[in-house]
């Protein structure tokens, strides 16, 4: 119920504007966004790599709806690009593809996404589009899949909630697809998002192993499993030993500021963890999705914030 009402509330622009003016809201966000500028990003990226982590940086903004908006977007993402490059980061960047235009229009969201691969491609790093809701999966693979006759250092995601997500996964897996996979972080219809957590988890286990399975390797698929769940990650542990898949044959993906343990734990392991890391202004929709996740993140805030 509480995280139907967080997911509600992460896209209403009437509460965005009222959270957004809330000072103690913005000190509460800092936990899961790395800062508002392009320094601050730089910095957390530095500190993750120093600890033996890769990172993907995302600047946060979705569903623009003005083709100025967009390009500053894009504009945006050649401004961090440079500075992976000028910083020497172990770092590529993650998109949105409403946040470059897609509701605007799809040729003006493919030009955005090919000036940002080709800079990309120039300083040796890759793109990963987000996945957003449910509505965007199809334009989402589509755009992908045209890009991808282009450039090679792209890669998406595919969220384990989604009934179609295993056939995807399949088609992705024959086309040599570097996929990221998570749960899902959107409030989805029972019709096309299975409503029980197991049967996520499920989805997410049963993908997994399917992926990393040594024939789909040779097609050049690379699975980056993207949770912080405990009993996922032991699993795909245990089936990456069982069945030899070496350590640089997929990767960990965790969210900044969550499960930070965990992270150093793998890479001490030696797997390989790449930390999703957010900047900018634009932090309420992320916010209120880290909010709905875990309801629980509410509570421990209010009382951190008011006991101060
Ligand atoms: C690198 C990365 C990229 C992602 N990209 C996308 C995307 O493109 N599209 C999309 O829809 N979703 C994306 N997500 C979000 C994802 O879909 C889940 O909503 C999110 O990861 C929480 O699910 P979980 O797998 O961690 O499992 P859960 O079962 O939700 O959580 C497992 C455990 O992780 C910890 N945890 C999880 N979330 C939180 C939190 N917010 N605060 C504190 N602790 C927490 C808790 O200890 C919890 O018990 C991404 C996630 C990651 C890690």
């Amino acid at each position: 119920m509480l995280r139907s009402v967080l997911l509600y509330l992460s896209s209403a622009r009437w509460a965005r504007a009222i959270v957004m003016n809330f000072f103690l809201a913005r000190r509460a966000a800092h936990r899961f966004v790395a800062g508002e500028t392009v320094d601050q990003a730089v910095a957390a990226a530095k500190e993750m790599n120093q600890k033996g982590m890769m990172v993907s940086l995302d600047h946060l903004g979705e569903s623009v709806k003005d083709r100025e908006m967009a390009i500053r977007a894009t504009d945006d993402y050649m401004e961090i690009l440079d500075a992976i490059y000028h910083h020497q980061l172990d770092a590529n960047v993650s998109v949105k593809l409403t946040q470059l235009g897609l509701d605007v229009s799809a040729e003006l969201c493919v030009d955005n996404m090919r000036r940002i691969l080709a800079k990309a491609s120039e300083i040796g790093t890759s793109v990963n589009i987000d996945m957003e809701s449910s509505d965007y999966v199809d334009a989402t693979l589509r755009i992908y899949r045209d890009l991808l006759k282009d450039f090679d250092n792209i890669g998406t995601v595919i969220q384990s909630y989604l009934r179609r997500s295993e056939a995807d996964m399949q088609t992705l897996a024959q086309e040599g697809g570097v996929i990221r996979l998570c749960k899902g972080a959107y409030k989805e219809p029972a019709t096309v998002a299975f409503p029980d957590k197991a049967d996520v988890d499920a989805s997410f286990i049963r993908i997994t192993k399917e992926y990393m399975k040594p024939e789909n390797r040779e097609t050049g698929a690379y699975l980056k499993v993207a949770t912080h769940d405990p009993k996922i990650i032991n699993e795909t542990l245990d089936y990456a030993k069982e069945n030899n898949v070496p350590a640089d044959a997929f990767e960990f993906q965790m969210l900044y500021g969550i499960r930070t343990q965990t992270q150093q734990d793998l890479v001490d392991q030696g797997y390989q963890v790449r930390v999703y890391i957010p900047y900018g202004t634009e932090w309420y929709p992320y916010f209120m999705r880290r909010l709905a996740e875990r309801p629980a993140n509410l509570w421990f805030i209010l009382k951190n914030l008011f006991t101060r």
